[in-house]
């Protein structure tokens, strides 16, 4: 089995290329390591892919696959977490921001002490204080709400377990919650390793300010996701029970009222005068909506089959 596996996404990062592919040969070439590169290939509109491919007829540890079209940095980690074979998972950007001289120590954090997943902590950032002030309130939100105690969910440098990877399904923008997870995949022992982050050398970023927007966005959805996606009964039918039941206690209570002022001969307003009963029928009428919605879910849920949300237009070095 190969030791290490270098996952790679790249989006028109010609010029990086060449000179990350030399520095990961050198530092796997010093220790000694036996390795894989997969360089996926994310629809760049740049020469990327032709540099992929005369860079993989070159060095045969070297592989190239790539999408379409532009599917995102999710997609292409999760094809090229498919097709790692390394006993190690080391992801790292194309920029050349992540620094190759890393992979050991995230290596034997892996196999010597044990860790399901490193991740890369950029201690000292070299980007724009636009974004740096805004990621620090994202991951004191995202280690609140997930109890990973991580200071940099969105690092790119991460090194897993193999297993770890042929477990997850990294689909959207779910990159940025990986080790969320993986922690809900029974995969806990996660650890951090601070590392040297540098300035982009090349070419620009692909993310803009939608990131926070959509990071929350998608905070939200994958606590909810997960919590709920094998069940999503417990959610619905809970919330329409609770509705349901709140309808019926008041109907039962405008019922008695009623009876008991007709029977006493105390004037009662009629039903339909009391706001009450408006509220008691949406209260019924939603909370029988809710049920249904979670019926169908969860009959959904049971039958959803996983279905790959990308396809492969190009393939370097893997053999059939
Ligand atoms: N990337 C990708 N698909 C995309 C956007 C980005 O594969 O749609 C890759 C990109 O080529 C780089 C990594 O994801 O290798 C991180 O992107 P970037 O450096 O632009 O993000 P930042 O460092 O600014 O967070
Ligand atoms: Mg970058």
């Amino acid at each position: 089995m190969l030791q290490i596996s270098v996952v790679i996404p790249v989006y028109n990062e010609e010029e990086s290329l060449p000179e990350l592919a030399e520095w990961i040969g050198r530092v796997m070439g010093e220790n000694g390591f036996s390795y894989e590169v997969i360089f996926v290939n994310d629809g760049s509109r740049d020469n990327s892919w032709e540099v992929i491919s005369m860079l993989a007829q070159k060095n045969g540890h070297l592989k190239g696959v790539g999408f379409t079209r532009n599917y995102g940095k999710s997609a292409a980690l999760d094809i090229g977490f498919q097709k790692a074979k390394g006993e190690v998972v080391i992801t790292m950007d194309a920029d050349l921001q992540d620094s190759p001289d890393e992979i050991p120590g995230l290596y034997y954090m892996v196999t010597k002490e044990g860790y399901d997943i490193v991740s890369g902590w950029k201690k000292k950032r070299h980007d724009p204080i636009g974004k740096t002030i805004p990621s620090k309130f994202f991951n004191g939100v995202t280690s609140m709400i997930s109890g990973i105690d991580l200071h940099d969910f969105n690092c790119g440098l991460k090194a897993y377990k193999n297993k770890v990877v042929k477990n997850i399904h990294v689909y959207g923008e779910m990159h940025r919650y990986i080790p969320l997870i993986a922690k809900w995949n029974g995969f806990s022992k996660i650890g951090e390793k601070v590392v040297e982050h540098r300035p982009r050398k090349y070419g620009y970023t692909k993310f803009g300010m939608e990131r926070f927007v959509n990071g929350f966005l998608d905070l939200i959805s994958v606590s909810f996701v997960n919590r709920y996606k094998r069940k999503p009964m417990h959610f619905f039918g809970s919330l329409g029970s609770l509705s349901f039941f709140s309808g019926f206690i008041i109907t039962l209570w405008l019922i008695f009222e009623k009876i008991y002022g007709l029977k006493k001969g105390i004037p009662v307003r009629e039903i339909t005068e009391q706001p009450t009963f408006f509220l008691a029928l949406v209260a019924l009428i939603i909370g029988v909506q809710l049920f249904l919605t979670g019926f169908l879910a969860d009959m959904m849920a049971s039958n959803n089959v996983r279905k790959a949300d990308y396809n492969i237009e190009q393939e370097v070095n893997f053999d059939a």
